[in-house]
């Protein structure tokens, strides 16, 4: 990665700001994440309940096991929807948005356009900045609009 390539955001309230919001960003991304798990494990072991059908417990077991997959799974919806907006602090762009002149992974400003099929590629970090149903496969580093550094690990 080429240090020189990163221009930090502007003013300390700014990259306090963004920081604040990536935490954010993380932490409910990690409670959605699990709440997933458990959701899945639920539906497993209402499923395992469904090939016992001597059991005494078949349906309790069943019923009980789906209502928390249903639960679980709710709730990691409504915390999708408590995620922050993720825009950019210095220009307000849409960080979950298109590619346009800067790398999100590296910040540098080599950016080969994509076609119909190809994803725009960087030429200076050499990662494919895939996007897949709308949502980037890439580290959000760097602002892809205005180049400003944003976070050091990525979202
Ligand atoms: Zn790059
Ligand atoms: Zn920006």
């Amino acid at each position: 990665m080429d240090a020189a390539t990163k221009t930090p955001l502007t003013s300390t309230d700014l990259r306090a700001q963004f920081r604040a919001v990536a935490d954010r960003t993380r932490r409910v991304r990690t409670r959605c994440d699990r709440m997933m798990v458990i959701a899945l494990s639920c539906m497993v072991v209402a499923i395992v309940f469904m090939f016992f059908p001597a059991s005494r417990y078949h349906y309790v077991g069943n019923a009980a096991f789906g209502l928390f997959f249903v639960l679980f799974m709710s709730s990691a919806a409504i915390s999708g929807f408590s995620m922050p907006k993720l825009v950019c602090p210095q220009c307000a762009n849409n960080l979950l948005g298109d590619v346009d002149e800067f790398c999100p992974e590296c910040g540098s400003q080599q950016i080969k356009r994509g076609g119909f099929f190809a994803a725009p590629r960087c030429l200076s970090c050499k990662r494919s900045l895939r996007r897949n149903k709308g949502r980037p496969q890439y580290k959000i580093r760097a602002c892809t609009r205005c180049g400003a550094w944003l976070d050091d690990e990525g979202l």
